[in-house]
């Protein structure tokens, strides 16, 4: 396998694998409902896990983004909701802070975040600006010693358990994308408020925020005009969104591997049939295509990926999931549509890829006009370095 997995890493998969075959397998189905994993969070914070952005130096294990990459993949192929629990911790918002922030703050912040006692949100998604980052309305003022906030967020993950949140605002109205930095706000801040609730079909619920007139020390600027930053961040999620669809798809292609050879017809097994061998085959190679292509991507992580590789990987890893899981679905019969079997959960839980991280439009969009504008005549795609 490229790139090549050291023995930590595939002792730490196998010890991540053992946890949640044993335990989190069961427990899937009892977080459609909303409800936060929080006891398979508390389990994965004593492995480590949660930790797992966080340097060292702040309590964490100051692992790459190639080994999360390989835990979210293994949580997800038994649980999407506690894989979705688990981004949010190991995710942008993690390194961010890890990244940014003065030192004070991760002090403050980060040990929590490893113990799984501080849960942390990312507030960026608004009513009427989601990829249009331009356009985001949320805006912080200096005012003398203070900031003042003032917008609304919603899609928000983990409203209701987090502790901290990071906010994308402009700062001092500046206008475009380039004016948009970032604050920090504790729960219980005054003037903040969980004003609305959607139920997820992938099974978590998201969240609207709105920040009125909301006061913070000027500590809690974390950067201003700081958008280029953002994105940097923000890229790590390209690898990591991909590697719990990837997780998704392995879920249901080990079920549906399961379910032929148990699974009789015409008095044998359904896997005896070319029509479900070959199924089974074809799911097998679009699985480790993909794989091929997103820890490629991860290998490029210093600290953050090549955002055109990690774009690449995420549209073709998202779209793999869809396609596996609802084969793994087809496999099953109509047993597969029922919540009698996880095949289903799968599917729900991949719809989620290509929406979150950066559509699949956005991302070809970026995709296409790097490779028109760099492709060269006589290097052809090599010129394009990381491709
Ligand atoms: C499960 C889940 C969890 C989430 N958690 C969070 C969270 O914790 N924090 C947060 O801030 N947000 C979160 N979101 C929101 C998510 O980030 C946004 O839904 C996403 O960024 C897209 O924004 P939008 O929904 O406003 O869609 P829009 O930006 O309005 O896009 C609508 C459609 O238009 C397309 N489109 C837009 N621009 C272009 C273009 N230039 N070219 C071609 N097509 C285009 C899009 O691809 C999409 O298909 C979550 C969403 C989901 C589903």
């Amino acid at each position: 396998m490229f790139p090549a997995l050291t023995d930590e890493q595939r002792q730490f998969v196998h010890t991540i694998r053992e946890l949640a075959q044993s335990e989190f397998r069961e427990r899937a189905l009892q977080y459609m409902d909303g409800t936060f994993p929080w006891e398979n969070m508390k389990a994965l914070a004593k492995l480590g896990v949660l930790g797992m952005a966080v340097p060292e130096e702040y309590g964490g294990l100051g692992l790459p983004v190639f080994d999360t990459a390989l835990v979210l993949e293994e949580i997800a192929k038994t649980c999407y909701v506690t894989a979705m629990a688990v981004l949010g911790e190991v995710g942008v918002q993690t390194r961010i802070i890890s990244h940014y922030a003065p030192d004070a703050i991760k002090r403050r912040i980060l040990p929590g975040v490893c113990s799984g006692d501080n849960i942390l949100a990312i507030c960026m998604t608004e009513p009427d600006a989601g990829t249009d980052v331009a356009n985001y309305k949320t805006n912080t003022d200096r005012v003398g010693n203070k900031l003042i906030l003032n917008g609304v967020k919603t899609l928000i993950s983990r409203a209701h358990e987090a502790q901290m949140f990071v906010v994308f605002t402009r700062v001092d109205k500046t206008p475009g994308r380039e004016g948009i930095g970032c604050v920090l706000v504790e729960k219980g801040t005054r003037g903040f408020e969980v004003t609305g609730t959607y139920h997820t079909m992938g099974g978590e619920n998201l969240h609207e925020i709105r920040f009125d007139n909301v006061e913070l020390p000027p500590e809690n600027l974390v950067l201003e005009d700081g958008f280029r930053k953002l994105l940097s961040a923000f890229n790590t999620q390209r690898c990591l969104n991909p590697s719990i669809s990837l997780g998704l798809a392995e879920g249901a292609f080990e079920e549906a591997v399961k379910y032929v050879k148990e699974r009789s017809a015409f008095g044998r097994p359904i896997g005896n049939f070319q029509g479900m061998r070959w199924k089974i085959a074809e799911m097998y190679r679009d699985i480790e295509a993909s794989r091929s292509i997103l820890y490629r991507a991860c290998a490029t992580a210093n600290p953050f990926p090549d955002p055109y590789l990690a774009a690449a990987a995420k549209v073709t890893v998202n779209e793999m999931s869809l396609r596996v899981t609802s084969e793994a679905i087809q496999v099953h019969g109509g047993y597969g549509f029922t919540d009698e079997y996880p095949v289903s959960r799968f599917y729900r839980g991949a719809r989620y890829g290509s929406l979150g991280g950066g559509t699949s439009e956005t991302l070809r969009e970026l995709i296409g006009k790097r490779v028109i504008d760099k492709t060269d005549p006589i290097d052809g795609i090599l010129a394009l370095e990381a491709f």
